[in-house]
């Protein structure tokens, strides 16, 4: 039986952070083995919000550093940049013409957008979705590991997979949003406000790049209060913060150690959290070394890039070459 085809991507727009590992990139390298991988990297999708060209080259090839150092293997997936694929934006060009600007303004992170860049609400932003769908099918992927946060996008592009369909005849396979855990991931801030994000709350995300000293400063100022007066007593949304992420990185046991030391009142914050920042620390140091180690290896970076658009290169141009065939273009 011929493996079912996933694909994902993260923007070159900052530095990887815990969500975007845990959303992401552990999906990645859990399915590398078992499904046909293509994951890239959103270059494109960038320029909406961080359109600087001196920064761009920089960012991308962290990215491809830093999902490698998170254990993908080149071998066994196509790893390449959006825009090394002309493929990507001929189809979103086709789907745009399905895509109505009303159902694209209701989008949330459209609307987190225009909140956040007022002076620059360009029809990119408007029509990310679009090219994220594109992004999707043109590979025919039915698998999307993604976090939370991307769900509604994995919807409109199964509405513009149902679209295209009934227009011009059956191409492309619904895709659904993927996560090993039962549930979609959301990896929250440590501030007790939204979740870990490459560009806001800075000082309480964690990135993949953080120093040990970083991190456990930042773990020692999220949020906490003088704990629990009621046994087995409601967690506040900043506390079951803190839980989840002890649950994400620290050993079971010690995670039902705090559990149950919240649950009958003698929980103490502080030592929680040099508990936390220590295991916090052992997760994250190893892929920061790793990932520097890459970065300092550009020529094998390049190479890796490059091979992984041939592959990508391959799927994409079937895929397009059906697409325009059923669409009537194709004259010659
Ligand atoms: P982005 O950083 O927006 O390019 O997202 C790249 C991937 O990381 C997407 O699959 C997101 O769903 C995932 N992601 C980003 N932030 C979080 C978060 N705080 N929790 C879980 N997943 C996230």
């Amino acid at each position: 039986m011929s493996k079912e085809i996933v694909v994902s991507g993260i923007r070159s727009t900052g530095f990887l952070h815990l969500g975007n590992y845990f959303g992401a990139m552990k999906n990645y390298v859990q399915m590398q083995d078992e499904y046909n991988c293509y994951f890239f990297v959103a270059d494109y999708h960038a320029l909406t919000t961080h359109p600087d060209p001196k920064e761009l080259k920089g960012n991308v090839y962290r990215v491809v550093a830093e999902n490698l150092a998170c254990g993908l293997d080149p071998e066994k997936v196509a790893l390449y940049a959006q825009s090394d694929l002309p493929e990507i934006p001929e189809l979103y060009l086709m789907l745009n013409m399905m895509a109505y600007k009303g159902e694209l303004e209701k989008v949330p992170t459209f609307k987190d957008k225009v909140r956040q860049q007022p002076e620059n609400v360009n029809a990119g932003l408007l029509t990310y979705p679009v090219l994220m769908s594109a992004d999707i099918i043109i590979h025919k992927a039915v698998k999307v590991p993604v976090g939370k946060d991307q769900e509604q996008h994995i919807e409109m592009a199964r509405n513009f997979v149902n679209r295209f369909n009934n227009r011009y005849g059956e191409l492309f396979p619904e895709p659904y949003a993927f996560n090993f855990s039962n549930e979609l991931v959301k990896v929250p801030s440590l501030d007790g406000n939204g979740k870990m994000s490459k560009s806001e709350n800075v000082n309480a995300t964690l990135y993949l790049a953080d120093e040990d000293d970083v991190i456990r400063k930042k773990i020692k100022k999220a949020k906490t209060d003088s704990g629990p007066t009621e046994p087995n007593s409601e967690m506040p949304e900043y506390i079951k913060n803190i839980f989840l992420l002890m649950k994400l990185v620290s050993p079971q046991e010690v995670y039902d150690t705090y559990t149950n030391a919240y649950n009958d009142c003698t929980i103490r914050y502080g030592d929680m959290k040099k508990q936390l920042a220590e295991d916090m620390v052992n997760f994250i140091a190893p892929i920061r070394e790793k990932a520097k180690d890459l970065q300092n290896n550009e020529d094998q970076l390049k190479k890796i890039m490059k091979e992984g658009a041939e592959k990508a290169r391959a799927s994409a141009s079937k895929t397009i070459a059906e697409a325009r065939k059923l669409m009537g273009i194709n004259y010659y």
